[in-house]
């Protein structure tokens, strides 16, 4: 007697969309479905290494597909891992998997439905569901690796219910038979299925038997096993496309053979949209772990440090320890080695594409920039090799050109030791920093650090090749001595200011801005800015407010040194107000609104939109409002 189950919400989400699709790549179904298949003789191949009471222990891990055109069905079969009852209803009914529940979010989003959903089709795969596309009726049947486990079959036409019934299969694994719809009569064909096999699964590792043939339609191969030269770039890609769904072609390929100290193939890819990459719903991070063919972990992190988690492919040794579990494999010394060497080698490949090739490399870096950046920090034993990959704009080139540490040192003008930088939101708000006034003057080049992990991978590069790295605000910076001062023309330059007239000015702004600054002083660098934050810390530490504030953790802004530039303009023209009307409501407006200029331009304000009042009635008084007429805040 069969009983009865209802699908899950979303699940029956998912099924009317694939039922009703238009979508006209509806072949990928066969992919998903020996996908699957691949899947479970994977586990079952581990289960084997470790567990020796199992049913059919020799039995051959294969894939058969067997058509029959006159009842107009389908049959996906394997010998893998199998399914008990529960098993069934676990797995088909119920959504676990990230891939379909990225797909219906996707629609959600999106808002479409039916004809419109078939462009997310592709993209996501549905996995098992997929089969709806072109089935009337699917009836699956499964025997447990389990010993000892009564054989279920689990059938739906789709709706949103199915059924559970015991059922006969004599071996191990799992049949898919698929009763076809009329208009998809096409699948019964074995050369529509073997041509759809070829450029879909032509890498699964186990052989796919289609029909009546003794052999299989792929070619199984361990491509990372070749001899790279034997390979070429289209099986490269192909291979990376069905291992990661991506449908763009990776940005770089390493693929490596080596015999000692330890012996292991590896092919490595970098996707070339991060976001693909991170985002991928149907991959985590992480390479495939193989150990003598045997696939031992899916997504293995273990084999690259956490800042090269980008990394995409398989690695496969002959020396891991077969009998071992998943759990302690990544306790071996092998491991370790492997990921020491694959480590050095993906940043020497990495610094390779920096000299051979800047654009691309760049393009690359603004993808994984920031997890790269956050190496020095993470892992301060791989420093120096992370060094050369890290390049950066500067105040002397376009937003499109970066330069590494190696490059600006190259480029130190007369005297210089440090390396100066400046951290800032963005390029644009980098170039109008007040702080680079000085250092314009003087010719002196200065990194703009725009990335929010910048101030991440500060703490981890304190000084590169021994020249420290120095913020622009630092208090003490003295620039006298390095490089050459050029007069500046583009900004009219005033006498500056009588001392005792800086002394009121100063009292003033002191007395208005309190404890939200350390000091007030005079500036000797400034030049075209009337006021610039400075701050007299000198450590690591300086700008965890910037990290906290990145992972919305609390923070308090640093209170620093307000320095005003005394040959400006407009601290001329507050002094003469101070002088003529100490009581203009205007003078503390002003001094207000200097010092959060300041905040807003190093990029540190918390809220600017709560200048705009201020503004507001600046403007007013610009235009004519009689300031005691103007109600300036509290
Ligand atoms: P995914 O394969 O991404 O997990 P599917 O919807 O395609 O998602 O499959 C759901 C689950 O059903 C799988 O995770 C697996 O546990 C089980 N499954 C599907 N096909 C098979 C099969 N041929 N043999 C054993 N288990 C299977």
């Amino acid at each position: 007697m069969a009983e009865q189950f209802t699908f899950q919400a979303e699940i029956q989400q998912l099924l009317d969309i694939l039922v009703h699709s238009l979508y006209t790549e509806r072949e990928i179904f066969v992919r998903e479905l020996v996908s699957n298949a691949s899947d479970a003789l994977n586990r079952v191949q581990y289960e084997m290494l470790t567990n020796r009471e199992l049913v059919d222990p020799d039995a051959e891990l294969a894939i058969e597909i067997k058509a029959d055109e006159e009842a107009n069905t389908l049959t996906i079969s394997d010998s893998g891992i199998g399914m008990t009852r529960d098993d069934l209803v676990n797995n088909l009914g119920v959504i676990a998997r990230s891939g379909a529940k990225a797909f219906i979010q996707a629609l959600k989003e999106s808002g479409t439905s039916g004809g419109a959903a078939s462009d997310v089709i592709g993209q996501f795969g549905v996995g098992f569901y997929s089969v709806f596309m072109v089935a009337d009726k699917v009836r699956v049947v499964s025997r447990s690796h389990k010993p000892g486990e009564p054989v279920f079959a689990w059938e739906s036409t789709g709706g949103s219910t199915y059924t559970l019934e015991p059922a006969e299969r004599e071996s191990r694994g799992t049949d898919i038979i698929i009763t076809l719809k009329p208009d998809a009569k096409e699948f019964t064909q074995s050369w529509t299925l073997k041509d759809i096999i070829r450029r879909h699964s032509d890498y699964i590792a186990f052989p796919i038997y289609v029909g009546d043939d003794e052999e299989a339609t792929n070619k199984q191969q361990a491509i990372w096993r070749q001899d790279p030269k034997e390979v070429t770039d289209e099986q490269y890609n192909d291979f990376y496309k069905m291992m990661t769904f991506d449908f763009e072609e990776p940005a770089l390929r390493i693929h490596q053979r080596a015999d000692s100290p330890l012996q292991y193939y590896a092919l490595l890819y970098l996707p070339a949209s991060g976001e693909r990459n991170m985002l991928n719903p149907r991959k985590e991070a992480g390479l495939k772990l193989y150990a003598r063919k045997v696939l031992i972990q899916e997504y293995s992190k273990d084999l690259l440090p956490e800042y090269l988690q980008f990394v995409q492919g398989v690695v496969d040794s002959e020396d891991l320890p077969l009998s071992v579990s998943r759990e302690s494999v990544q306790a071996t010394r092998v491991m370790a080695t492997l990921k020491k060497t694959l480590t050095s080698k993906v940043l020497s490949e990495l610094k390779r594409l920096v000299s051979k090739d800047r654009e691309k490399y760049v393009k690359l870096f603004k993808v994984y920039g920031r997890f790269i950046k956050q190496g020095p920090a993470v892992n301060p034993a791989d420093r120096s090799d992370i060094e050369p990959l890290l390049v950066f704009n500067t105040s002397k080139g376009s937003a499109d050109e970066f330069i590494t540490l190696d490059e600006y040192v190259e480029r130190f003008v007369a005297n210089q030791q440090d390396i100066y930088y400046v951290l800032a939101d963005d390029v644009t708000s980098a170039g109008r920093s007040p702080h680079l006034d000085a250092f314009r003057a003087r010719g002196i080049e200065v990194l703009y650090l725009t990335d929010p992990v910048d101030p991440v991978m500060l703490m981890g590069l304190p000084e590169f090749k021994s020249h420290k790295l120095r913020s622009v605000d630092e208090a003490d910076i003295d620039l006298s001595e390095i490089g050459e001062l050029k007069a500046d023309e583009s900004t009219p330059v005033k006498e500056s200011l009588p001392e005792d007239s800086f002394t009121a000015l100063r009292d003033r702004f002191t007395a208005v801005l309190g404890g939200r600054v350390k000091d007030v002083r005079e500036s000797k660098t400034l030049t075209g800015s009337p006021a610039r934050l400075v701050s007299d810390e000198t450590d690591a530490g300086r700008n965890m407010f910037r990290v906290n504030r990145l992972i919305d953790r609390d923070y308090e802004l640093p209170i620093k040194v307000l320095e005003l530039n005394p040959r400006h303009p407009l601290i001329h023209n507050l002094s003469g107000m101070l002088a003529s009307q100490p009581d203009n409501p205007l003078a503390g407006a002003v001094i207000e609104q200097v010092f959060e200029t300041a905040l807003l331009q190093d990029g540190i304000h918390p809220d600017p939109a709560s200048m705009a009042a201020r503004l507001t009635l600046l403007m007013e008084a610009a235009t004519g409002t009689p300031a005691t007429e103007l109600k300036f805040g509290e």
